[in-house]
């Protein structure tokens, strides 16, 4: 089997032992003689895999009793209209911290529906680095702080240690690029989404972790399928939820057991970034885009000393089956997302082609 490795932010490369899983039972799951996609989603076999994809998620991220799990559809963009439709009470203020493109597109979403202000942002720098705690500004009566944890683009993350936390002012995270990456503390948000497809499966399904007792206070003109109420009561199934990408994400939740859970994927994940890292900033040719302390470890934004080469890089990083290394159109030069399912050994053949390409272009550097 000729396999690339692919670099792209999302949709993303997932774990090779779980497409040959999914793909053996594909036309006869278990041996009951159709495949999950043609299941129905009320059938005991469907729904043993629902229950399944709920509790490998509260498991791997030790989710307390207090807060329910969703799977949903519409992204993550979805939850930018749906979070301020839910939380938007009793003040009707919220404050966002700014620090990347889908932040500020969450920002802008919710500004239909309140009272948002900016808490922070690092717009003025290109959105390099993380605000510090101490210039972020939240109204004691926010009725939620909103942030995004990493930031896909740009490749900056909240470490754990340094997440803000306010008095008794909930944080919403959006973790769509981190979820399962590394260790958060869940108790620590009010809410967290994450659409699945760069760290869970395929495309199609997000996952919404809510505390209960944010749950129930919706703006009268939320639409049915946008209330928390109306997922929670129907347990995700108001309406056909995503089948098939929960079924393979189950499959991706206990692949992740087997390593030995977030921990030590983490562990693995922080190896390959700073491996990565290490060999960035030691070259003369390649530098890395984001503040130092900032980086995160699932989106790797680097470029060479010019953009020409910038192309050639990633032209020539394909013929050598190393695809999708093209930074983001707003950001230019290159990025390489390391999701949980990127072998070491995906990381060591990027690092050999960065060698050899330096070497090639070594004379236009002074
Ligand atoms: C990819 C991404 C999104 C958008 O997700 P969709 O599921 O395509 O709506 C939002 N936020 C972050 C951090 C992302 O990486």
């Amino acid at each position: 089997m000729n396999r690339i490795y692919n670099f792209s932010a999302g949709p993303s490369t997932l774990p090779v032992s779980v497409l040959e899983d999914v793909s053996k039972n594909l036309t006869n799951y278990q041996g009951q003689g159709l495949s999950v996609m043609e299941m129905s989603h009320r059938s005991p076999s469907y729904m043993e895999i629902h229950a399944n994809a709920k509790q490998s998620l509260r498991n791997l991220m030790n989710i307390p009793d207090t807060y329910e799990i969703l799977f949903l559809q519409g992204g993550a963009s979805t939850q930018f209209s749906s979070v301020p439709l839910n939380l938007l009470n009793p003040s009707g203020k919220a404050d966002y911290i700014l620090t990347g493109s889908f932040s500020k597109k969450a920002y802008k979403e919710a500004l239909r529906y309140g009272d948002i202000q900016i808490a922070a942002s690092s717009e003025e720098d290109d959105f390099t680095f993380i605000p510090n705690n101490d210039a972020i500004n939240v109204r004691p009566d926010a009725d939620y702080v909103h942030l995004c944890l990493n930031n896909t683009i740009y490749g900056t993350r909240f470490k754990p240690e340094q997440l803000p936390q306010f008095d008794n002012i909930p944080l919403v995270a959006d973790m769509s690029s981190n979820i399962l990456s590394e260790e958060y503390e869940v108790s620590k948000f009010g809410l967290i989404y994450a659409g699945a497809q760069k760290n869970m499966g395929p495309a199609g399904l997000t996952v919404v972790i809510v505390r209960k007792d944010l749950v129930g206070k919706a703006q009268d003109i939320t639409p049915t399928m946008l209330d928390y109420a109306t997922q929670i009561d129907k347990d995700s199934m108001y309406n056909t939820p995503p089948t098939f990408a929960i079924y393979v994400a189950v499959q991706v939740f206990a692949w992740l057991e087997e390593q030995g859970g977030i921990k030590a994927i983490e562990a693995i994940n922080k190896e390959k970034a700073a491996k990565l890292y290490d060999y960035i900033d030691q070259s003369d040719l390649y530098q890395g885009t984001a503040r130092k302390e900032n980086r995160s470890i699932m989106n790797v934004t680097f470029r060479t000393l010019s953009e020409d080469l910038d192309k050639t890089f990633a032209k020539e990083a394909k013929e050598k089956g190393l695809y999708n290394l093209k930074g983001h159109r707003s950001v230019g030069g290159m990025r390489a997302s390391i999701y949980n399912a990127m072998p070491m050994e995906g990381i060591d053949a990027l690092i050999e082609f960065m060698k050899d390409f330096e070497n090639e272009n070594k004379r236009g550097i002074k």
